[in-house]
Order: C-alpha cells, then sequence, then structure tokens
C-alpha cells in the first residue's frame, strides 16, 4: 500500500524469497568459451576455457559465496566489472544462479553437456580445454554430485551413474578456480585451487 507518495520497499529478505520462488528458463548453455594463450615454461600454449558466470553472493536469494560477507569482497566483485555492468548479462547471469538452486540436477547435467561440447571444439582448434566454474561464485563443487543418465552418458562416451562430483565425471580435463573458503577439502587431483584472501 502506498502512504502520501511513498513507496514500500519490501525488505531484502522478502525480496530474496521471492527470488527462490522464481521460476526461470534453461538456458541452451551455461558456460562462455574464452579462447587465449598461455606462456607456460617459455612456451607459448593455447587454452580454450569454459567459464561459468552466475549472479554471486545473496543476489539469486541464495548465498553463493559464503565467505563473501567476511571478505567484504561483495561489493567491490567481478560481477559489477566489464561485461557483468550490462543488465542483459546480469539478469542471464541471474537466471543460471536461480537454475543452479532450484534444479541443481539438471544443472550438473547442463554442465556436463557444456563441458562435452568444450572438449570437441577444443580439439578442433588444437586448444588445451580447462574449466573454471567459479568464475563470479565461490561454490564447493568437489561436494555436488553429477547425475548422468543413459542419454548423457551416451552423448559423452561414459558409464551412465551418479558420479562424485564434475572432476570425477571428466577425469582428463584440468578444472581451476580461486577461493576464499580456506577449509574446502577432498579436492580432486585435476581441481586446482587458489586460496585468494
Ligand atoms: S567470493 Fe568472489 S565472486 Fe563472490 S562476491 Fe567475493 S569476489 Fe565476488
Amino acid at each position: 500500500m502506498h502512504r502520501n507518495n511513498i513507496i514500500a520497499i519490501p525488505p531484502l529478505q522478502s525480496i530474496m524469497v521471492s527470488m527462490m520462488n522464481t521460476t526461470y528458463r534453461i538456458p541452451s548453455s551455461l558456460l562462455t568459451f574464452d579462447t587465449n594463450a598461455k606462456t607456460v615454461k617459455g612456451q607459448s600454449l593455447g587454452f580454450m576455457t569454459g567459464i561459468l558466470y552466475m549472479a554471486p553472493h545473496t543476489i539469486s536469494g541464495v548465498n553463493l559465496c559464503s565467505m563473501a560477507a567476511i571478505a567484504e569482497c561483495d561489493k567491490a566483485c567481478l560481477y559489477t566489472a566489464g561485461r557483468g555492468a550490462f543488465s542483459t548479462i546480469q539478469s542471464a547471469r541471474l537466471n543460471k544462479a536461480i537454475f543452479f538452486n532450484q534444479n541443481p540436477v539438471e544443472f550438473m547435467k547442463l554442465i556436463a553437456l557444456d563441458i562435452g561440447r568444450l572438449l570437441v571444439k577444443a580439439k578442433k582448434a588444437v586448444l588445451t580445454p580447462l574449466v573454471r566454474l567459479n568464475g563470479t561464485t565461490d561454490i564447493r563443487w568437489e561436494i555436488i554430485p553429477v547425475e548422468v543418465d543413459v542419454k548423457l552418458a551416451k552423448k559423452l562416451g561414459v558409464a551412465p551413474g551418479v558420479y562424485r562430483n564434475i572432476m570425477a565425471l571428466f577425469p582428463e580435463v584440468q578444472f581451476y578456480d580461486y577461493t576464499k573458503i580456506a577449509n574446502r577439502k577432498d579436492i580432486p587431483s585435476n581441481y586446482d585451487l587458489t586460496f585468494s584472501s
């Protein structure tokens, strides 16, 4: 109700709850592919990196960066920098985050499919594939299982079943991330995690 032309702004908590109930649309892909060159031991190597950018911290109604408030990084977050400053990109990132929060099983299937696409593209371009899932979040991907049904298994050329995490599904792929969560443990050997305070 409006009184004296003053608009009542709902408390932040109710905005978050309404976000959690917001329906999402399933995007055609989740990863952004970025091609770049890195110099390793004096040798120039080409990489194709699949990066996942989602709305960080509590923007989606669920905290996807558990240490952000303590680290005080939420305001200076990458999310507001560069391409993320455009609202269409922000809403796409928000949609992905809501998809992840509400339907992690289907979300992880799409991530797996996207990594499969990355491998094909990188092979064609003679580039080394890399995957970075916390482009603008700080999620413990190592504890999120991936359900691979028969259809997905056929597409990826793997056995169907429930994989411990996405790294176990793609043991030949190098994953990497930066994190502010110091106590992450049981990190897979193909997941290179750098702690950034
Ligand atoms: S943890 Fe990283 S992604 Fe999350 S708010 Fe801080 S800087 Fe942004």
